[in-house]
């Protein structure tokens, strides 16, 4: 029998002739980092490897001292005689599929990933393989997007429909990615963009990248003095009940997460709306890319793992369920 690429052990997802980790959850001398999320980018590798857009997204998040290196998408790399390239994941800045090949075997862990284009991100690219390592954040039959032109478009008109009240929108989005994908799709005709300190931090990494993103003003020195009745307020939900809200007045909130598909969840987190937008795929998206990875190994991480591996067992793949210390940190 052949040996895996690729191998679980205590610190993470290891390839044994490479000698490296990808996104390890323990200190290791070699770590691949397939994108800046703090499931997958932890503190205390000796040698950092990602692609280049994640570079200042880890110094921001683990420290400036770090041993980082950046590499483009699609270039390929030996790391002891195994082939190593970085591919689009289409998650957020810089989210990478890795793509490790050894002895004609090849295989690709996406981190997390997205099918659906985004002006924040390159692409999502599909990559051929033997073994693919998918998420299962939202593998279930229930999670199923809608069309994001439709999602942005109920965004837009939510906070027009506030603005015409006089009433400030305060949205609630994870700070890497999520955020910056929301700042995106505003319509700024409406009324004026405001941001809450760690959304400004990674928009500024963002913009040095590249990235079109609308003006925004940070709200964190501003008081009630300032007019925010037809303003845009884009925030972290933990700051959601606390006094920093108070200086915007009258308010409506809105939390945009694939858990909004969820009937109950806006009303758990008592907020006045719910905007179904997520950076991970669907359960329709994870089974299309599984297929047409064309692998017949298919290790399952974070999420829905049991149940989406019981499935795919039962369509005729070789699947398994590794047990990560991934969590769902980013939606
Ligand atoms: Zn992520
Ligand atoms: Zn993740």
């Amino acid at each position: 029998m052949k040996k895996d690429i690729l191998k679980l052990n205590k610190c993470g997802i290891y390839c044994p002739q490479g000698d490296f980790y990808i996104d390890p959850w323990k200190p290791v001398d070699n770590a691949l980092i397939t994108h800046g999320h703090s499931d997958h980018a932890r503190w205390g590798m000796k040698k950092y490897l990602c692609q280049k857009d994640s570079v200042e997204i880890l110094r921001t998040r683990l420290g400036k001292e770090i041993n980082i290196e950046g590499i483009e998408y699609n270039k390929s790399i030996t790391i002891n005689g195994v082939k190593v390239s970085f591919h689009p994941a289409g998650h957020i800045l810089g989210s990478s599929q890795i793509r490790v090949e050894y002895n004609g075997e090849v295989a690709v862990v996406s981190g997390d990933y997205k099918i659906q284009p985004d002006s924040t991100c390159a692409n999502f690219e599909l990559v051929k393989c033997n073994t693919f390592v998918t998420e299962s954040t939202f593998a279930l039959p229930i999670y199923n997007w809608d069309n994001e032109e439709k999602i942005f478009e109920g965004i837009n008109k939510w906070w027009q429909s506030n603005a015409d009240e006089g009433v400030a929108s305060i949205i609630y989005g994870y700070t890497l990615g999520k955020s910056q994908r929301i700042l995106s799709v505003l319509d700024t005709s409406i009324g004026p963009v405001y941001t809450h300190g760690a959304v400004e931090n990674i928009n500024e990494i963002y913009r040095k990248q590249g990235v079109k993103l609308p003006k925004t003003t940070l709200a964190t020195n501003l008081d009630n003095k300032t007019d925010f009745s037809k303003s845009i307020i884009v925030a972290p939900s933990s700051a959601d009940g606390t006094t920093w809200l108070r200086k915007f007045g009258d308010i409506s909130t809105a939390f945009a997460s694939g858990w909004m598909q969820v009937r109950g969840n806006k009303r758990r987190g008592n907020f006045d709306k719910g905007f179904v937008m997520s950076d991970h795929v669907d359960w329709c998206g994870v089974l299309d890319t599984i297929k047409d990875t064309g692998a017949e190994n298919i290790w399952i991480t974070h999420g829905y793992s049991d149940i989406l591996s019981r499935y795919l067992n039962e369509k005729g793949y070789n699947s398994k369920v590794l047990e990560t210390l991934f969590d769902d940190s980013d939606i």
